[in-house]
Order: structure tokens, then C-alpha cells, then sequence
């Protein structure tokens, strides 16, 4: 028997006697305040340990890995956008990355391919990613705040986000990244809680659960507003500091 089964049965036989004591009086045994005290310790040390967690929202708990969660996710309805998507972007990339970028909802090209950023922004992002920073796209993971495409590329409802936002949480919770670079106003927001704008909330770094993040521009107001990819580029030379381990953020 381990040590904390021994204190287990020790707890449960102290259970056992005090509620023998109390048969048949007012239900209420008076002890000590050591004695007290002493069984508070005992079910302290018995109590299973939590492993800590970001959220569990409406996920079931078995759910562990990328794989099982986005088998859940290909079946999810929780919002109308359920309705008008050709299939889910769940993500791709490495699921043990150390750097995630998250975006804000798939476009038609990734409804239509099941994919994160494959159109001409995700062409952008992959440019950032492999001619800039020097990485495989396939070393990183890339996925959005929404898993649906909001018909007409609308932008995303709050109440879409609101049901979404549990996969994301997960997504992150499961990978444990070294670093997250948020791209837009929406991942951005979504992320950090807040609603500042994207060009207040980029140049500086935020914390999400305790891992660094950067907010940037998302790539497709890049690719119609060119003049700022330059903020982005600092942004990204940022981000790619702490991926390589130069440097350590600190909240
Ligand atoms: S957008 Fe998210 S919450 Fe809405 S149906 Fe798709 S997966 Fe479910």
C-alpha cells in the first residue's frame, strides 16, 4: 500500500469512528483544535493534485492531444458557423512547436482546404516564417481564434468567439509554447482580454497564462497596407529572439 493510500485508510477509519460517536446524538463530535488541525493536515496530504489548467470549459478532460481534439472539434455546432463551413481549420503545423501564431478565422481558401492560411495572406505568413525568420513553416503552428469561416469573411461575432474560444484555449494549453505571436486586432483581443487596438497592443510583449506573446498585424491588412510590415518585421525579429533563447520576457 503506497503512503498515501496508508493515509487514506487512516483518515477513513478516523471518518468511521467519529461518525460511530455521533449515532444517535446531535450529529456533532467536539474535537480538539489539534486534533482539528491534524485532519485538516491529513486530507491536505491526501487531497489528489490538480495539475494546473487554463480552462476546461465544455471540453471533455480525456481530451489530451491535437489529434482527439480536433476529431471533437469536426463535429462541433456550438455556433451558427457550423452551418455554412465547407469543413473545420483546426491548425497545422508542428504540435510540439514552440512558437504558435495564432489568426483570427479561416478565409474561403482555407474553408475550402481545411487549412489555416493558404490564400495570399497565408502566403505572406509563410514568407514572414520561412524567407525572414528562417524557419520551416513546418516547425510552428498556425491556427485561428475561430475554426469556421464567417460567411462573406465577415469579421467574427463576439458570441462566435465566445463559443470557439474554449478550442483555442486547449489548442494552447496542450502545445505549452515557448512564445505566441497573435496576428490582428481579434487574436490579439481574444487572447489578451482586452480591447485596445492592434497598433497599441503590437511593439511591447503580453502574457498569455505565463508564455510570452507578441500582437502584430494580422497579414492580410499587410498586404493592403504594405507600408507597415516593417513594424511587423520588428514585431517578428522579437519573437524570434525568444524562440531562439535569447532572450527571456518577464511579466
Ligand atoms: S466556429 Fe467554433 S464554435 Fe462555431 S461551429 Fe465552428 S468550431 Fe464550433
Amino acid at each position: 500500500m503506497s503512503k498515501q493510500d496508508s493515509l487514506q485508510s487512516v483518515l477513513n477509519e478516523a471518518c468511521e469512528l467519529v461518525r460511530k460517536s455521533a449515532r444517535g446524538k446531535d450529529r456533532t463530535i467536539a474535537v480538539s483544535p489539534e486534533v482539528a488541525d491534524m485532519l485538516s493536515r491529513v486530507q491536505r496530504r491526501t487531497a489528489p493534485k490538480s495539475t494546473p489548467t487554463f480552462s476546461r470549459g465544455r471540453i471533455p478532460s480525456d481530451i489530451q492531444d491535437l489529434d482527439a481534439l480536433e476529431q471533437y472539434v469536426s463535429s462541433c455546432d456550438a455556433c451558427p458557423l457550423a452551418a455554412t463551413r465547407t469543413r473545420i481549420v483546426f491548425g497545422s503545423g508542428n504540435p510540439h512547436a514552440k512558437l504558435v501564431f495564432v489568426g483570427e478565422a479561416p478565409g474561403a481558401e482555407e474553408d475550402r482546404q481545411g487549412k489555416p492560411f493558404v490564400g495570399r495572406a497565408g502566403q505572406l505568413l509563410t514568407d514572414i516564417i520561412e524567407k525572414g525568420m528562417k524557419l520551416e513553416r513546418s516547425e510552428v503552428y498556425i491556427c485561428n481564434v475561430l475554426k469556421c469561416r464567417p460567411p462573406e469573411n465577415r469579421n467574427p461575432l463576439s458570441s462566435e468567439i465566445e463559443a470557439c474560444e474554449p478550442y483555442l484555449i486547449r489548442q494552447l494549453e496542450i502545445m505549452r509554447p515557448k512564445a505566441i505571436c497573435a496576428l490582428g486586432t481579434y487574436a490579439a483581443q481574444t487572447l489578451l482580454k482586452t480591447t485596445e487596438t492592434i497598433g497599441r497592443l503590437r511593439g511591447r510583449w503580453h502574457f498569455y497564462h505565463g508564455i510570452p506573446l507578441r500582437a502584430t498585424y494580422h497579414p492580410a491588412y499587410l498586404l493592403r497596407n504594405p507600408a507597415d510590415k516593417r513594424k511587423t518585421w520588428d514585431d517578428v525579429l522579437e519573437v524570434l529572439k525568444v524562440y531562439n533563447g535569447e532572450v527571456t520576457p518577464s511579466p
